[in-house]
């Protein structure tokens, strides 16, 4: 969005204080991503009385519209299926026209270059495909942002390589299912869907030079393509951590999820990854409380949970959703306190999982990214390549020197300290 505006004369401030117009860029999948889209308006809206606010994105692809009738806080709406019509809406707000911008076409906006990264120092997201063809039935996602588009290899990995020049040691694969990446191209013999082309865009992206890290977050774990096994065993700059979204255990839940496994498939596929490469970290997500979830069902989770010893969970609970085939289910609604408690049980029973999982890593040197200081002490908020961006625990690392954000160093691992790893620099580094 930011190149599209540029290329249209308009400058970007990385200041709010100094922008004539503000572009909250939104979230509109669940319940809470969207009151936090909300909330960021409002409070803009608060701290800036005479500036344009628009409001961009899922939130205002999926419902703009309404929103148009009843937040005043924004004086424009720009939904997400084409950002090359960015300054459409930009020069409407700043006319006063008040309306949604709303592209009928999806654009991948493929080829543009990327102006400004706005992830932190040394760590960026690359964006490989767009929309998702799984059609779960808790999610809004294929609703709103479409079909599956792979982005090309060649262009992916030009990204990459500019990326990595840029300063980004660690590039982070996404998309709504990397394992899905590719088969939107026809194969060989004209039919479609192709095969997944992960491993190929990842024998592409380890022939580019250099130090870096390639970290791929979300592969459906019902179609988890194995030769990226061999990928990651080849070229270690190809992190073994994988992010598979299992959300539950229960057969019976995920075939109303419009899944495909079960507990005993999903323990094959944990085993197999970490018989191929032992260093293997595993992140899931589990969603509870979907309709007609039951104790028992619940409670397979937990056993499953047990049994896997997965090292990162993240939990979340059912967000009931408009248009989605979950919401008109028939099944018996769950209870958002007896949700809640789910959450809290899984939550609680993870911390020690992933504290035991963690001491592996104990006495073992390990190369870090830096996040922040911590002000006032020798310490540095740091990841190891076990740590993806945001979502998993920290490495804390003490340290004489001065370190900056985007910095690599190596450390030597001392002790699990909960779900954070401590340690010190290296000093023969
Ligand atoms: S795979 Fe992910 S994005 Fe696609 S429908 Fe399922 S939950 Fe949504």
């Amino acid at each position: 969005m930011i190149t599209t505006l540029r290329q249209e004369g308009y400058d970007y401030v990385d200041s709010a204080d100094l922008a004539d117009v503000i572009i909250v860029n939104s979230c509109g999948f669940i319940e809470s991503a969207k009151k936090e889209s909300i909330d960021t308006v409002m409070a803009a809206r608060d701290q800036y009385p005479g500036k344009k606010i628009i409001l961009a994105g899922c939130l205002a692809e999926r419902y703009g519209d309404a929103l148009l009738d009843i937040m005043p806080e924004a004086d424009g709406f720009f939904g997400n299926r084409d950002i090359s019509r960015a300054g459409d809406a930009v020069r409407s707000a700043l006319e006063g026209k008040r309306e949604v911008v709303h592209p009928a076409d999806f654009s991948a906006c493929d080829g543009l270059e990327r102006a400004v990264l706005l992830s932190r120092r040394g760590s960026a997201y690359l964006k490989i495909t767009e929309g998702c063809d799984n059609r779960c039935t808790y999610c809004a996602i294929p609703l709103i942002r479409g079909a599956l588009r792979s982005r090309p290899i060649a262009s992916i990995a030009a990204e990459a390589r500019e990326l990595i020049a840029g300063g980004a040691f660690e590039v982070n694969l996404v998309g709504q299912d990397l394992g899905a990446y590719g088969t939107d191209f026809a194969s060989s013999d004209g039919s479609t869907p192709g095969p997944c082309l992960l491993p190929e865009l990842l024998a592409e992206l380890s022939k580019i030079s250099g130090r870096f890290w390639i970290r791929l977050l979300y592969i459906h774990p019902d179609h988890f393509p194995f030769a990226i096994l061999d990928a990651c065993a080849a070229d270690p700059r190809i992190l073994p951590y994988f992010d598979l979204p299992m959300q539950h255990a229960s057969a019976t839940v995920l075939r109303a999820m419009n899944r495909r496994g079960d507990a005993e498939t999903y323990l094959a596929l944990v085993a197999r990854i970490r018989k191929r490469l032992p260093d293997a970290v595993i992140r899931t997500t589990f969603l509870v409380g979907f309709p007609g979830e039951t104790e028992e069902d619940y409670l397979a989770l937990r056993d499953f949970q047990d049994r896997a010893k997965l090292d990162w969970v993240g939990v979340f609970t059912y967000s009931r959703e408009e248009d989605t085939p979950a919401f008109s289910m028939k099944a018996k609604r769950v209870p958002m306190k007896v949700a809640r408690e789910r959450k809290a049980g899984i939550e609680s029973a993870q911390q020690a999982i992933t504290s035991a999982r963690l001491e592996r890593f104990v006495g073992r040197r390990l190369p870090v990214i830096v996040e922040e200081a911590v002000e006032g002490e020798e310490l540095f908020l740091c990841r190891a390549y076990l740590q993806a961006p945001e979502v998993d625990g920290l490495t804390v690392v003490h340290s004489g020197r001065t370190l900056s954000p985007g910095e690599t160093l190596n450390c030597a691992v001392a002790r699990v300290n909960g779900v954070d790893l401590e340690a010190a620099e290296d000093a023969g580094a």
